[in-house]
């Protein structure tokens, strides 16, 4: 039924936008992998990956590297040979016991399951040992294990990528009542307060059911299939809350099955809920990570900043304490003052991010003392005094909010920010103010942390500049600070409310899961947007035309993406390493000939070899292997001529099939891996800005590969100087 619920939701949804996207991706398919290759040839970090692959899909050949580069694990030490390979831990044969639980149950051939079981104990008593933890069953690390493994590559690795997971993406205290579950109810509030309040009421705290999704990122309810192209995306957008986001999305889209099981029993709803992320399926991946995304950034921020530290981080650093009631007791999502000053001061084209209305709950002689211009006042002491008053204010509150937003005015937004004094004596009528919305089930309610208070902090001495009205007689925090002026507010006079005629309500509360009402088109723009534009979605163009900011993306990231890459590097050729040998200034001419004649040429032609090697044009010839891009071998020969470089495989029988023809002033770089100093990329292209373009690369395994890359790199020069004789 869920399966079955998912896929129309995205097929309904996603269909024109997946449809796009997929032309794209076949348009420059080869492109971005010779673009990843060469990346991962070099030392590109995460945002090289990120540009490059921008959402597709991995090739299982690269996607060790790409997750060794993510997790930044690539030079690191290798730590398993630190292991005794002494297993004696007092709870040894728990673990031992639960690895071949798990592994019974996947259900691998014989034979592998006895190298996969002898995998997950050493690495995983390695990691008690060396970090000094203490293994418990049911802990997730098994399941967070297992997928690595399928990497297959050698323990430590393995064990630095799992180290590394755990370090930077599972949030600490992932157990019953743990911090990490207030958090994750808050942000449920904040966009679902109606099946919040359900499962509330059902007694059904997040723990209880989502507890697996956090502790191995969704490894214990998805295919092995389902978790690589997930982590992939995962890893590369690098943002650890991602899993708080893909958590709520499985809660949203299935929301209205929750709300149907309303008279189901706790037990049943517990046991439907921790298994819906089952029913994700491949095809589903790239959706449900483009959605958390979207949710994410329609989320305010701060709370990220606020619960960083207390949530990741080194897992065996103790969290520091945060206090109960910012998290735990926290009536909603709390909004930091410098989210809320600085999202007012932003430029209005952003629509994709959040924006506020803010909503002073302050009694009236506070707010007349001083205010922020975009602030709604909303008495909250009529609420108790004058009930019928109060429902009039609401009812302008919200006409003056829906009037902003769309006069498009910087105090307009979507997401109501309420703030009191700072001061506990008027700020528990400000939390029964937001109590009251919250009942109604409105979307996106969140309270400003210190509120009065923490804005007069946060203007400092540009106080009095930046706030509306500002009286320092009468100002709470400035008469506080000259002189103990006691409780001097106390007097409450009624106060007529003189921004709004009260109109009608309009269906603002009606507006539930806006974001998953949107029309197909627009959903399809604002995914797009925020896919093509990951790292910075506050600035993103949302009129960007699709196919125009690829190609155009396409040069700037080649150039300036991986500015250390290139920038140091001579404008036309050399051999890269940590010596760059600067060969040549002037420019290569005619560049688009350099990319025809390579595709041109007696590429394909079958010939003799022997008689091949035997043209009087060879100068040179190497046997070698080429590495082909999908890691096959074939046995070659490269060899040079005046002004080519050509690839001849062998078919056998003494026949050989020319694969390329590379005109010698292409080549901008010839590279050497540092360890493996046989293995030989030619990279090809044209200088680009103050960059190179790089359209296409070769790779060889070549015994004699300084002699070759020598000879290469002196008929460049050659070819070079004559080329600017003529
Ligand atoms: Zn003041």
């Amino acid at each position: 039924m869920v399966e079955k619920y998912w896929k129309n939701l995205y097929n309904k949804k996603y269909k024109y936008f997946v449809l796009n996207s997929r032309i794209i991706n076949e348009m420059d398919d080869n492109l971005w992998l010779i673009e990843l290759e060469s990346a991962l040839l070099d030392d590109c970090n995460v945002n090289d990956i990120y540009a490059i692959c921008r959402g597709k899909a991995i090739p299982e050949s690269l996607r060790p590297d790409v997750w060794q580069v993510c997790l930044d694990v690539r030079h690191k030490s290798d730590q398993m040979s630190l292991f005794n390979e002494i297993f004696d831990l007092p709870f040894q044969n728990t673990l031992r016991e639960d690895c071949q639980a798990i592994v019974d149950r996947i259900g691998n051939d014989d034979e592998d399951k006895v190298s996969v079981i002898s995998d997950l104990e050493s690495i995983l008593t390695f990691y008690c040992k060396n970090r000094n933890f203490l293994y418990e069953s049911d802990n997730g690390w098994i399941e967070l294990l297992l997928p690595l493994l399928a990497l297959k590559l050698n323990r430590s690795d393995t064990y630095n990528l799992f180290e590394a997971i755990r370090d930077t993406y599972i949030p600490k205290g992932c157990k019953p009542k743990g911090n990490v579950f207030h958090v994750f109810r808050l942000l449920i509030l904040y966009h679902d307060p109606e099946l919040c309040t359900m499962l509330d009421t059902k007694k059904i705290t997040p723990d209880l059911y989502s507890m697996q999704w956090f502790q191995c990122l969704f490894a214990s309810s998805c295919s092995l299939t389902v978790i690589l192209s997930m982590w992939d995306l995962y890893f590369q957008h690098a943002d650890p809350f991602m899993v708080f986001f893909l958590a709520l999305i499985i809660l949203v889209n299935g929301r209205d099955l929750i709300l149907e099981m309303k008279d189901a029993t706790k037990e049943d709803l517990i046991k439907f809920l921790s298994n819906m992320p089952c029913a994700l399926e491949p095809d589903d991946v790239v959706d449900f990570c483009s959605l958390a995304q979207y949710y994410s950034v329609k989320t305010p921020s701060s709370f990220k900043t606020d619960f960083l530290k207390a949530l990741y981080g080194s897992q065996g650093e103790k969290a520091p304490h945060i206090e109960p009631c910012s998290v735990s007791q926290a009536l909603c999502l709390p909004v930091s003052v410098y989210e809320l000053v600085e999202n007012s001061s932003l430029e209005l084209n952003t629509s994709d991010t959040v924006r506020f209305f803010l909503v002073d709950c302050r009694p009236a002689e506070q707010y007349n003392a001083g205010h922020l211009s975009t602030a709604f006042h909303l008495d909250c002491n009529l609420m108790l005094q004058e009930p019928l008053a109060f429902s009039t204010a609401v009812q302008g509150l919200l006409n003056a909010q829906r009037q902003a937003i769309e006069a498009n005015s910087n105090a307009g937004g979507e997401h109501l920010c309420f703030m009191g004094s700072g001061r506990m004596e008027e700020d528990q009528y400000t939390h029964m103010v937001v109590a009251s919305f919250l009942q109604k089930n409105t979307q996106y309610v969140s309270l400003l942390t210190g509120g009065y208070l923490s804005i007069h902090d946060y203007f400092g001495d540009h106080m009095a500049d930046c706030l509306e009205d500002h009286d320092a007689k009468k100002c709470i925090v400035c008469s506080k600070n000259n002189v103990e002026l006691r409780n001097a507010g106390r007097t409450r006079q009624t106060h007529e409310d003189k921004r709004d005629q009260p109109r009608p309500t309009s269906d603002i509360f009606s507006r539930f899961s806006a974001v998953m009402k949107l029309k197909s088109s627009e959903v399809k723009d604002k995914l797009f947007d925020i896919i093509t534009n990951p790292s910075n979605g506050a600035t993103v163009n949302p009129h960007s035309n699709l196919g125009q900011s690829t190609i155009q993306d396409r040069h700037v990231s080649a150039t300036e993406r991986n500015g250390k890459r290139y920038r140091n590097v001579a404008p036309v050729f050399s051999i890269d390493d940590e010596n760059d040998d600067h060969y040549n200034e002037n420019e290569v001419k005619d560049s688009p000939d350099l990319i025809s004649s390579k595709l041109a040429g007696d590429a394909k032609e079958i010939v003799s070899l022997t008689q091949y090697l035997k043209s009087p044009d060879i100068i040179n010839a190497f046997r070698c292997q080429e590495v082909h891009m999908n890691g096959y071998m074939y046995d070659s020969h490269l060899i040079i001529s005046a002004t080519h470089l050509i690839v001849l495989r062998e078919l056998g029988r003494g026949q050989a099939q020319i694969i390329v023809r590379r005109p010698l002033s292409s080549i901008v770089k010839i590279t050497a891996k540092k360890r493996h100093r046989d293995l030989i990329t030619f990279k090809y292209g044209f200088p680009d800005g103050d960059g190179l373009l790089i359209t296409d690369m070769d790779r060889f395994l070549i015994p004699n590969a300084s002699e070759a890359t020598a000879i290469v790199s002196k008929h460049i020069v050659q070819t070079l100087d004559g080329s600017k004789l003529t």
